[in-house]
């Protein structure tokens, strides 16, 4: 994998805590030959094992950054480093299998070309099938001399507990979404910064890449629907019409986090802010509308449906039964 110059110019301030420990770590001499880096998705977990890998692997680390000049650094900046490998799914959703951790193993066995550390990194761990997790507990349990592997995971609950207890953890916290928002800014990203966060489900990574996309608006039209169908200004087989064409799983997701905010709001007699930053007004409206117990309810089902449409559901089916019963609940006298 090769990385942009700059990507290691740009810091990341909600890493630095995380930076710190692991270059402590190197300070201390206790570098861990099997770190795991686990966190919620799009915070930069696979960027925070990469700097560390560099860092780990440069010649002439100065004031505890990678050098950038070195010729290990040169090599890794060219995705060429032949003391490092990154392994991850070859497919978004494909396992990792058991042949890539055996090619791995051997990799690992032979000595470093240059004489320091070899630097693994296992990117969505989580996707390591039963047979390659197996295959992959003896290298975590004694590694060649040297050798440092790190799994990067958002779903640390997926590996199995033979895996997690061999490894030291490094938990990254989520991100506040004041720091999110000035990140965005810092970016040049201003006034779409809070809908796109929202749109990211809080991750500043993805909202910046997201910038100039379509999803904004889709979220947007999607709140809009299901606002519409609640109050009776729109019909819902007309909305499952629509949705059962093109409705993805992220969509799902905008959904359930309005109702679960929704909850929260009603919970709390809206004494926190909507985690859907761009709508806290509307999502307070809704909560001061709608009982907790049907925006709970309705949270329950937009997961089922999610479940459903993995399978080979009728999509429309799925959606007029969803958006049916939602209504229902718009029409009950309050
Ligand atoms: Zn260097």
């Amino acid at each position: 994998m090769t990385m942009q110059a700059a990507d290691f110019l740009r810091p990341l301030p909600w890493l630095e805590l995380p930076w710190q420990t692991l270059m402590e770590a190197i300070d201390q001499d206790r570098v861990a030959h099997a770190l795991l880096i686990r966190g919620v998705g799009g915070i930069g977990k696979t960027r925070l094992a990469t700097d560390y890998a560099r860092r780990l692997l440069c010649q002439k680390p100065q004031s505890g950054k990678a050098c950038g000049q070195c010729t290990s650094c040169h090599l890794f900046d060219a995705g060429t480093h032949p003391d490092f490998l990154m392994l991850a799914p070859e497919e978004a959703g494909k396992a990792i299998k058991v042949d890539a951790i055996r090619q791995m193993t051997q990799e690992i066995a032979l000595t470093p070309q240059y004489a320091g550390y070899r630097v693994v990194i296992i990117d969505q761990a989580d996707a390591l099938n039963g047979n390659a997790a197996n295959a992959l507990l003896k290298s975590l349990e004694e590694p060649p001399n040297g050798t440092v592997i790190v799994l990067v995971t958002d779903r640390p609950q997926q590996l199995p507990a033979t895996v997690r207890s061999r490894c030291r953890n490094l938990s990254i916290s989520p991100i506040h979404s004041d720091m999110a928002l000035q990140w965005l800014n810092q970016q040049g990203i201003v006034e779409d910064a809070p809908a796109l966060l929202s749109t990211a489900a809080g991750s500043p990574l993805r909202a910046a890449s997201l910038e100039g996309s379509e999803a904004v608006k889709k979220r947007i039209e999607r709140f809009d629907e299901l606002m519409a169908v609640f109050f009776g200004a729109r019909d819902p087989l007309d909305v499952a019409e629509i949705w059962s064409t093109k409705l993805v799983d992220m969509e799902l997701l905008w959904m359930a986090s309005w109702l679960a905010d929704g909850a929260r709001l009603g919970l709390t007699e809206g004494r926190v802010p909507a985690r859907n930053i761009d709508l806290d007004a509307q999502l307070r409206r809704l909560a001061a509308r709608i009982p907790v117990s049907f925006l709970m309810e309705t949270y329950d089902r937009i997961l089922k449906c999610q479940e459903a449409l993995r399978g080979p559901a009728n999509r429309q089916l799925v959606f007029e039964e969803f958006l049916i019963r939602w209504a229902e609940g718009g029409a009950r006298p309050q």
